[in-house]
């Protein structure tokens, strides 16, 4: 890797994605023996006092970092986001009928898979304009017996986020509202007061995979179907401290370093979520502007849903592409291929993403472009 001798390349992948490097070594430097245990963490009983200690330091650090309130279980999963799309219907569907707003990929599978269990209602969708801006909240057709209401607040292969949660009290609708955070989770604060449930797999921006992290409030507990999995029941897995069965311990261990190096972020007086929040400003809105003022580069989105996390580009002559991502891996910027429903360039630029790797590829895509005119 020419440019960034001795160090490692800048990791552009949606997922699973870069890692802070601190908290990869300092995962090395405990890998034989966590704190003098004689064990590594993939080594231990999940019932013995040693992993009890990681997992509940885990979890106080996920509340403390996502200021959960008292009333929300943080359940650790495993199954992923796809694995909840069945298993949050399960749960609180009650078998009735639930609303879906369509935004992207994502939301269409979770509609999809949905659907299996209970009546689902398409409330709103910007597939018309083929997920490239997000429905105005004032027009979704909320149901009146709906038993939640499901969006995906941060579309990764399309690149749209909900900057603002909708509140659903204030549109008529008394459900409660469920969402796929898994690839924002961490980077910005969480308004509980207008959530029921979140869920997201941890391989974007907090851990490894195989982790699932499920924040849901105390009263939405305890109305499974009757066929759902009993470990995959909130209630279940709630009440057993999320070691009904064996959790994913490694997947545990690691995020919850991850909590901690994201406690201990700063930005000028801001610490924590509050800090990665003005960090991952500054990131989106670097590879945003530049991308808007280049003749070689566009992006198609609305600007005022703009992912910060997934940034999809273009390069306008789509004949370079395989050369823009071959001289990418020369510069040490890796895994910028889009997907391929989308096609272009996707740039993730998740919590361990530092400003540095996005100037790097700002730096690189600007060489390019002039080596290129
Ligand atoms: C990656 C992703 C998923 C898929 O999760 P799996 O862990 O692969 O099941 C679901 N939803 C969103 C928004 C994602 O980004």
């Amino acid at each position: 890797m020419t440019t960034r001798a001795g160090l490692r390349p800048y990791n552009f992948s949606a997922g699973p994605a870069a890692m802070p490097e601190a908290v990869l070594q300092r995962a090395a430097s405990e890998m034989l023996d966590w704190h003098g245990s004689g064990m590594s963490v993939m080594e231990m009983s999940h019932r013995g006092k040693e992993f009890g200690q990681i997992a509940t330091q885990a979890e106080a650090d996920l509340r403390t970092l996502l200021a959960v309130p008292e009333n929300f279980h943080i359940l650790f999963m495993q199954g992923g986001g796809l694995g909840e799309n069945a298993i949050a219907p399960l749960n609180l569907s009650r078998g009735t009928v639930a609303d879906f707003v369509i935004t992207g990929s994502w939301s269409i599978k979770s509609q999809k898979e949905a659907q299996r269990y209970c009546e689902t209602r398409i409330v709103a969708s910007n597939v018309s304009g083929k997920h490239t801006s997000l429905p105005e909240a004032a027009s979704w057709k909320l149901s009146d017996d709906a038993s939640y209401v499901h969006l995906c607040s941060n579309e990764t292969i399309n690149g749209i986020e909900f900057h603002e949660l909708p509140d659903l009290a204030a549109l008529g609708s008394k459900a409660p509202l469920v969402i796929d955070f898994s690839s924002h989770v961490a980077s910005r604060p969480v308004d509980w007061r207008r959530v029921g449930l979140a869920f997201g797999g941890a391989q974007k921006n907090l851990g490894p995979a195989g982790l699932t992290i499920v924040v849901v409030r105390d009263d939405l507990l305890g109305h499974a179907l009757e066929i759902c999995p009993s470990a995959f029941n909130y209630k279940t897995v709630a009440d057993n401290q999320s070691m009904y069965n064996t959790p994913p311990t490694w997947g545990i261990y690691m995020a919850g370093l991850t909590f901690q190096w994201l406690l201990q972020q700063t930005e000028g007086e801001a610490t924590g979520i509050a800090a990665m929040e003005l960090r991952n400003i500054a990131k989106a809105k670097l590879l945003y502007d530049f991308v808007d003022t280049s003749a070689l580069y566009e992006n198609r989105l609305a600007a005022d849903c703009r992912s910060r996390m997934n940034v999809p580009f273009f390069l306008r002559d789509e004949s370079r592409n395989e050369a823009f991502l071959a001289g990418a891996r020369e510069a040490g910027l890796l895994q910028l291929k889009g997907h391929k429903s989308v096609g272009g360039m996707r740039a993730s630029i998740y919590n361990a993403m530092p400003l540095e790797g996005v100037q790097a590829l700002v730096t690189y895509m600007r060489e390019f472009e002039r080596s290129h005119a």
